[in-house]
């Protein structure tokens, strides 16, 4: 027998992969990993099938094709006001993902304390454990009849703060409450890094979904904050694409240097004719900003359905995610919560404490389900039909 010791002993299969196999196996409504059930727009995917056919189809370039690295240099300077160097401080990535386990890769030493704010993407903590930092978690305060909507909690977060702290590691929009940050936000984190060493990991995957009028308040937005933070995103969830993988990551030369030495040797390049493929469409002018409208009506379609059912939605403010309290389904892990409405009406979601340190543990469990409404309407009508069918305990 191989005697392998495991470096993420406590790793194992991801929330998203097993609710996607459960959903396929009862033939649910899959309602719980973050993709699309459409396709990319149709230019995009003219430009991409081109670049195919015509080349270009060998390796980029290690950091990512210039036309797409100037591409995404424009976008950020129009969406932040700040100015990123294409040839030494853009990289294009695989996905959002790879962009954030270099960046971790590169930049945690060991012993370094990482802070996470719960509830947290699946990969940081163990990409931070790989690096051999430690991952320090501070919770957002959860929902309250007076607040239906989780709340960022600047004070926890300085008594976090220790010499050998490193990296925060933000996600806004923030999956999976959907919550975003205000400008009063950046006011407290640049007062709060004002002393500090810690450099920003800023996951903004979801930076064009964001509703109701809000924008979307970058920390690269503050040349204070934008002098010690990665800027991560994906082309995945802006263009209905999660399947091409491609995202990048913007930082300060110093960083980037860092970060482009684990990417190199982890990934090299990204797909040439989607990075083409991309770059040409961002040149026609593809508009960006339709998206957050898009997924609005989205929202409120999932949203008013959720009225007819034992469910009651809470606020979203931005990603394709809301949140449903699914407390009249009983006193319950979430975990079973989400199992049981799989099993009695056929519709797959994702518990929120998958999102903290133990699943398991009462203070991961607020009887909260993530539904994601990327999908056509007529899956979300599907959906809210099934979920109508739901009994209280
Ligand atoms: N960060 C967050 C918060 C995400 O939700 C996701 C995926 N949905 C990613 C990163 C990974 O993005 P990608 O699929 O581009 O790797
Ligand atoms: N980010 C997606 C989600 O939150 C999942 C991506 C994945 O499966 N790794 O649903």
């Amino acid at each position: 027998m191989l005697n392998i010791q495991s470096k993420l002993p406590k790793v194992g299969d991801t929330i998203f992969n097993e609710m996607s196999t459960l959903a396929l196996q009862h033939q649910a409504i899959n309602l719980g990993q973050g993709f699309p059930d459409y396709q990319p727009p149709e230019a995009l995917l003219e430009e991409v099938c081109q670049a195919i056919r015509r080349g270009p189809n060998q390796y980029a370039p290690m950091a990512g094709i210039p036309a797409l690295r100037a591409a995404i240099a424009s976008k950020v300077q129009a969406q932040h006001g700040v100015t990123y160097q294409a040839d030494t401080e853009i990289t294009v990535t695989s996905g959002a993902t790879e962009a954030l386990a270099s960046s971790i890769l590169a930049l945690v030493h060991a012993g370094d304390e990482v802070i996470l704010i719960d509830p947290a993407y699946d990969l940081y903590a163990p990409v931070i454990e790989l690096a051999g930092g430690v991952p320090i978690r501070v919770p957002l305060r959860v929902p309250s009849p007076e607040n239906p909507q989780f709340q960022l909690d600047w004070n926890a977060i300085e008594a976090v703060i220790r010499p050998s702290s490193r990296l925060l590691v933000l996600n806004f929009p923030h999956n999976p409450t959907g919550i975003t940050l205000k400008e009063a936000d950046l006011d407290a984190l640049e007062t709060l890094l004002a002393h500090s060493r810690l450099l920003l990991l800023s996951d903004e995957a979801y930076e064009h979904i964001i509703f109701d009028g809000r924008v979307q308040y970058s920390p690269v937005s503050r040349p204070q904050l934008a002098a010690r933070c990665v800027l991560v995103s994906s082309f995945g969830k802006t263009f209905h694409a999660t399947g091409w993988k491609v995202g990048y990551c913007c930082a300060p030369a110093a960083l980037m240097t860092e970060i482009r030495k684990v990417h190199q040797y982890a990934v090299y390049s990204v797909s040439t004719p989607v990075q083409a493929g991309i770059a040409a469409y961002l040149q026609q002018g593809a508009q960006l900003d339709a998206l957050s409208g898009f997924y609005q009506q989205k929202r409120d379609r999932l949203a008013a359905g959720l009225q007819q059912t034992i469910l009651r939605a809470l606020p979203s403010e931005g990603t394709f995610f809301l949140l449903v309290d699914a407390s009249a389904l009983g006193d319950l892990p979430e975990k079973t919560l989400s199992l049981r409405i799989l099993h009695q009406c056929g519709v797959a979601s994702i518990p929120v404490s998958a999102f903290y340190d133990d699943p398991h543990a009462p203070e991961a469990n607020h009887r909260l389900l993530r539904l994601c409404f990327a999908k056509l309407d007529a899956t979300l009508d599907a959906a809210i039909e099934r979920l109508q069918t739901l009994r209280i305990a």
